[in-house]
């Protein structure tokens, strides 16, 4: 860019753009939605830190998408239907560049989901991007993580663990071909949010949780709001092309501890798995079946070979 940008000309060229569905969008103090009569609202927040979330070389279109993506999956998760989102990002230089593909990213994935941009806040300092998205639902109806019951069959959507697999890569700690590692960091630069999948899996889902801090640690927040255990089946986690051709020590590894899959991962009564899977044909994601949720307390992992070991439920933490 020619001359030097300001705070003000970023948000009208990039983040300002018509309001449809909001009935006052950004410029003035406060957005004005107007939610169906008697929905309730979902609301959820989700920040992405520089060297914390993301790598510094991670290209700002792909930060867009994935700033936003990370949160409708907290929506998808509940079943909650998008309404629109709030952008506050901290930037540490008026970069338009930088300002202009992420904002291209950001809108590209609120289009696919008809959802649009209403407020926030933009300030200078580290590279700091927080999205709060809110989106409704008929009340009684959210997924929860307090609703998993003895007998029930745990599925996941899609597939796990490239993103970690990726993050490996980037450390050092794996080399892949770089058809490979292009495939993998897709995975981790670009996951698709499965918000059609929560919306039809309302009324079918006994508890609902989507994969951001890995599949032990997130299904540990299912257990233990639900009071429940439950026996994972190891041949059974889905895994990519790439993740399956690595050695298994990393392939488990990816799989029960990769965090950034923004998979579902939920329960449903056994008698209900013809409606699982017609949910997820109708929402064009595959899901599978990985185990199932016990009375007992504590989480059991089967190995291939059969043998049952108790493991620990625990993800990713960032102050352990
Ligand atoms: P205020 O002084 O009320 O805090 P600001 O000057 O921060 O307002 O913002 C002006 C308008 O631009 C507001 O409507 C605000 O919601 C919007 N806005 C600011 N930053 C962003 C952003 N990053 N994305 C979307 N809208 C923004
Ligand atoms: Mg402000």
């Amino acid at each position: 860019m020619p001359e030097s940008v300001g705070e003000f000309d970023l948000i009208a060229r990039h983040f300002t753009r018509p309001a449809s569905r909001a009935v006052l969008g950004v410029g003035d103090d406060c957005a004005l939605l107007a939610p169906a009569p008697g929905m309730q609202l979902a609301v959820a927040a989700d920040m992405l830190v520089e060297g914390r979330h993301f790598v510094s070389t991670v290209p700002p279109a792909r930060l867009g998408h994935k700033a936003l993506a990370v949160n409708l999956s907290d929506l998808a998760a509940c079943g909650a239907r998008p309404l629109a989102y709030l952008l506050s990002i901290s930037l540490p230089r008026a970069d338009e560049d930088f300002v202009a593909a992420f904002a291209r990213g950001m809108h590209a994935l609120a289009d696919a989901h008809g959802i649009e941009l209403v407020g926030g806040d933009t300030t200078g300092g580290p590279l700091v991007i927080n999205i709060t998205v809110i989106g409704e639902l008929p009340p009684g109806q959210a997924l929860r993580r307090d609703g998993a019951r003895a007998g029930d069959t745990l599925w996941v959507s899609g597939r796990l663990g490239e993103a970690r697999l990726a993050l490996e890569a980037l450390r050092g700690q794996v080399v892949l071909a770089g058809e490979d590692f292009e495939r993998a960091r897709i995975a981790m630069e670009l996951p698709q949010p499965r918000v059609a999948l929560g919306l039809a899996l309302r009324g079918i889902a006994t508890s609902a949780i989507d994969l951001s801090d890995g599949l032990l640690g997130d299904l540990g927040h299912v257990l233990a709001a639900s009071r429940a255990g439950a026996t994972l089946e190891l041949a059974a986690l889905p895994r990519g092309a790439v993740l399956a051709r690595q050695d298994p020590a990393l392939q488990r590894l990816c799989l029960l501890h990769g965090g950034d899959d923004y998979e579902l991962l939920f329960s449903a009564p056994a008698s209900r798995a013809d409606a699982v899977r017609d949910a997820a044909r109708g929402a064009g994601v595959e899901v599978t079946p990985i185990g199932r949720i016990d009375a007992a307390a504590g989480l059991r992992l089967r190995e291939p070979d059969g043998r049952e070991s108790e493991v620990e439920a625990r993800g990713f933490d960032h102050f352990a």
